[in-house]
């Protein structure tokens, strides 16, 4: 589904969409090449799914190119990841070897055509090494929450990020020392999409009757790939003390991104420890069912995100923006989304999301305003045309290093 930016008036006012075609004039007919790791699952992909139609509508010409990569590749680039976040990991020479030679594979066959060159996220990384042959600016968005990485694998990243012209981080505690220039950017999500225009109530009842889902029934719902870091199995445990309170059901829903080799794995133990209670669905659903993750937010009573890190946590914006209560672990880029009792409940423990998801069940008024307090500072903050005049701005500050940018 294809929107134009006009359509975003009603929603965000006209003076963004002004700024917004102001930056544009400065920017128009530039290319811009985003490359990641994958097309589908996963924040950034979702980010990118609707920002290429919207900067191309501003006349930025943006692409998006994927890298390869074989399974090995992407095992190790998961403990990247979790190490990033600060998880401990058993990472080897060899698994940084494998690192390299896929890098340099990509490195080989990526075709590069873009003024700026927009890598997201540490798989890609090492296509830096092609900068003498590729001229043009060269961007290193981090989408993870590096406050407090695992020092191996940062200072093998190093040497690369330190190549790039600027770095983009999600949140202020994320920041580096490094010798580019760094920008703060939140991520946003997209209030036209279809996960998150509003639908009929019909459409949302029928996706409950598709998942076998009580109608009648409180809803508590976590949505995220399956990923340890999400904390699936902590989900479980602080429902399972909620429901000696309240008579409610639990929905954990996730699909698979195709980079995630481990998702499988927590699959198969979230279901495993679920299997015995009734009220606990786990359901997998396939990637690009945005209407049916969009009708789950919609029906919930209460929206949890338990990470135990966090890069942003799109799925805690999507939930505010549906004005939702929202019960979501005190971790990186969350705690920029959720103040805590205004716009819904932050946790610590197990026992904390037990006792915020409670006090929301019992109190639907207190729920249905820290949900409104939730949408109103989306609005404000997170939503795509937001995201679209900061990297608008990042690109003009490429071009024009020093000097003010007169709008
Ligand atoms: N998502 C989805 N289907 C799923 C699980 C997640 O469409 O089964 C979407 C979710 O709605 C959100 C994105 O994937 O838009 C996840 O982004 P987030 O920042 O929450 O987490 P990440 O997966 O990037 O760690």
């Amino acid at each position: 589904m294809n929107t134009h930016l006009k359509e975003y008036e009603p929603i965000v006012g006209t003076q963004i969409l002004e700024e917004l075609y102001l930056l544009a004039e400065k920017a128009k007919g530039w290319s811009v090449q985003n490359i990641n790791s994958t097309s589908v699952g996963g924040g950034v992909a979702e980010i990118l799914n609707r920002m290429i139609p919207l900067l191309q509508e501003l006349g930025v010409k943006a692409r998006w190119d994927v890298i390869k990569g074989g399974e090995k590749f992407y095992k190790v680039t998961k403990k990247f990841h979790n190490a990033l976040h600060g998880k401990a990991e058993d990472i080897s020479p060899d698994d940084f070897t494998a690192f390299l030679e896929t890098g340099e594979m990509n490195c080989k066959t990526m075709e590069l055509a873009g003024d700026i060159i927009f890598v997201h996220d540490p798989q890609p990384i090492t296509l830096i090494n092609r900068k003498d042959d590729h001229k043009g600016k060269w961007i290193w968005r981090c989408h993870i929450d590096v406050s407090n990485p695992d020092q191996r694998v940062w200072s093998f990243l190093r040497p690369f990020i330190d190549r790039y012209d600027s770095a983009v981080f999600s949140a202020p505690s994320f920041g580096q020392e490094l010798p580019i220039r760094q920008f703060l950017i939140a991520p946003s999500i997209d209030p036209l999409s279809d996960k998150n225009k509003d639908l009929p109530q019909e459409t949302i009842d029928l996706v409950l009757q598709k998942y076998h889902l009580d109608l009648a029934k409180p809803m508590v719902t976590q949505i995220s790939r399956f990923d340890y870091l999400k904390d699936p199995l902590g989900v479980i445990d602080a429902f399972e003390i909620v429901q000696q309170h309240v008579d409610c059901q639990l929905v954990l829903a996730g699909g698979e991104a195709t980079d995630d080799p481990e998702s499988t794995e927590v699959l198969t133990k979230t279901r495993e420890r679920a299997q015995a209670n009734p009220d606990i669905h786990v359901l997998a659903i396939p990637s690009g069912s945005d209407i049916e993750i969009n009708a789950l937010q919609r029906a919930s009573s209460v929206v949890v995100q338990k990470s135990i890190k966090e890069g942003f946590g799109l799925t805690v914006a999507e939930a505010l923006w549906k004005a939702k209560p929202v019960v979501a672990s005190a971790v990186g880029g969350i705690t920029l989304q959720v103040t805590h009792k205004y716009s819904g409940l932050l946790s610590h423990s197990v026992e904390g999301a037990a006792y915020a998801i409670k006090q929301l069940l019992q109190n639907p008024d207190y729920a249905k305003r820290l949900g409104e307090n939730g949408r109103e500072h989306v609005r404000q903050n997170f939503l795509l045309t937001r995201h679209l005049r900061d990297y608008l701005l990042v690109f003009l500050s490429l071009f024009h290093e020093g000097d003010i940018i007169h709008l």
